[in-house]
């Protein structure tokens, strides 16, 4: 569309040699170089395809031309929806200017008590509260060391503030406290972790890295998009699962996952880190407010979360039986713990058709190859929800096990 946009502007603005005819010449070289590099990923067999969902969310789905938990929940719906009636379509600005409404307070005062801290701040995303956080926090007399293994928008984060940067190794204990007596030199010291890795379904040594932190006087700070609602007896998350609540400083997480799944992320910590963010933050001073849609579905949800912890308690009991029969039925599960249960499998092209041929029997699970993953790393990620029923989750090992020995993956 936009070739056929620059062929006419170089018709009307002159011949060959103008300014105009030049750049038709440089989009289809554009062009070839995209389309050679597109062609080199269909041939190494990671071509990802999205797959387009024609229904809600949940254990069972209608794709087109062929969940979780709390997005389709009714009463999550419904708060939504009077939200939307009630507060409107949007704010159409920036929390400061005119984008506060009591409903943002009320889901900040929330997220607050929840994860027992002192005051949260909501952004339109985790990716923004990772972005925003370093820069406004850090100062070059300050230092962040970072986990190797950390979600892109945490690099992202780090890569935006002036600190001294230490990359530790993947939960490497050792290295991070050789990094820890480097850093003795700077004025604060974070140390920045995902709480669980979702590529790999492992979960964060929170209590050995928040003993360290003791020893060498620094702060902590996580990451749990992938914890928040199901991590821990009561769905806190990472450090309420491994007992370190109180000492874990600063936690960002997501709305857009198992609080409600449409959209928005927090910082929650100490009230003066908090009011320094409303203050310095980029990502909260110059983006839109969360709509009030959004807003309403993430506090019915905690506010359900709040209510019982059988959600937290459910999928802990499921995680351990699809992870206990995949692993007597000869595959390797990555990460321990975790409801994202990687079925490791090493080459690209078998993750692909495995995925393919589970879908076929209708069950609904990705392959994950470069650059997601490291190559020869390539997996099928399965997430247990808290709504399968024991019985799915049977039937999708019984469907792993078939699909495994016809492509060769078990004996
Ligand atoms: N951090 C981690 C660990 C994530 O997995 C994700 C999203 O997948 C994000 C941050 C970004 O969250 P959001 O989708 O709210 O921007």
């Amino acid at each position: 569309m936009w070739q056929r946009e620059l062929v006419r502007a170089a018709v009307r603005g002159g011949g060959a040699g103008s300014p105009r005819a030049a750049s038709v010449a440089a989009a289809s070289q554009l062009r070839r170089v995209l389309e050679s590099q597109l062609e080199d990923i269909r041939g190494s067999g990671t071509w990802k395809n999205e797959r387009v969902i024609a229904s809600r969310q949940g254990p069972h789905l209608r794709l087109a031309a062929g969940g979780d938990g709390l997005s389709s929940h009714p009463e999550v719906i419904r708060a939504s929806v009077e939200a939307l009636e009630k507060f409107g379509a949007g704010l159409s600005s920036v929390r400061f200017i005119c984008g506060t409404q009591s409903i943002h307070k009320d889901l900040e005062e929330k997220i607050a008590r929840f994860h027992q801290r002192e005051d949260a701040i909501l952004y339109a995303s985790c990716f923004d509260a990772n972005a925003g956080i370093f820069e406004a926090l850090l100062t070059p007399e300050d230092a962040v060391l970072s986990d190797e293994l950390n979600h892109a928008s945490i690099i992202d984060g780090i890569r935006l503030c002036k600190a001294n940067k230490y990359r530790y190794k993947h939960m490497d204990m050792e290295d991070l406290e050789a990094k820890l007596q480097d850093a003795q030199k700077h004025r604060l010291r974070l140390v920045a972790t995902d709480g669980a890795f979702s590529m790999d379904g492992d979960i964060a040594p929170l209590r050995e890295i928040c003993q360290l932190a003791q020893k060498y006087d620094a702060l902590v700070f996580i990451d749990e998009c992938h914890a928040t609602g199901f991590l821990g007896p009561n769905g806190r998350g990472t450090d309420e699962l491994l007992g370190v609540m109180d000492k874990v400083t600063i936690i960002n997480s997501t709305l857009g996952k198992a609080l409600g799944g449409a959209a928005g992320g927090y910082t929650t910590g100490p009230k003066p880190l908090i009011d320094l963010l409303r203050q310095r933050s980029r990502p909260y001073l110059f983006s839109n407010s969360l709509p009030p849609a959004v807003v309403g579905c993430a506090s019915k949800a905690l506010h359900l979360l709040m209510e019982s912890n059988a959600i937290a308690q459910s999928m802990a009991a499921k995680t351990q039986r699809f992870r206990s029969k995949m692993t007597a039925a000869g595959f390797t599960i990555s990460g321990k713990d975790h409801p994202i249960c990687p079925v490791m499998l090493g080459d690209a092209r078998l993750a692909a058709v495995m995925a393919e041929d589970m879908l076929n029997r209708g069950i609904y699970v990705i392959g994950f190859s470069y650059p997601v993953v490291p190559k020869g790393k390539a997996r099928i990620r399965v997430q247990i929800s808290a709504v399968h029923s024991d019985e799915d989750i049977d039937r999708c090992v019984e469907a792993f096990t078939e699909v495994g020995r016809k492509h060769g993956a078990l004996p």
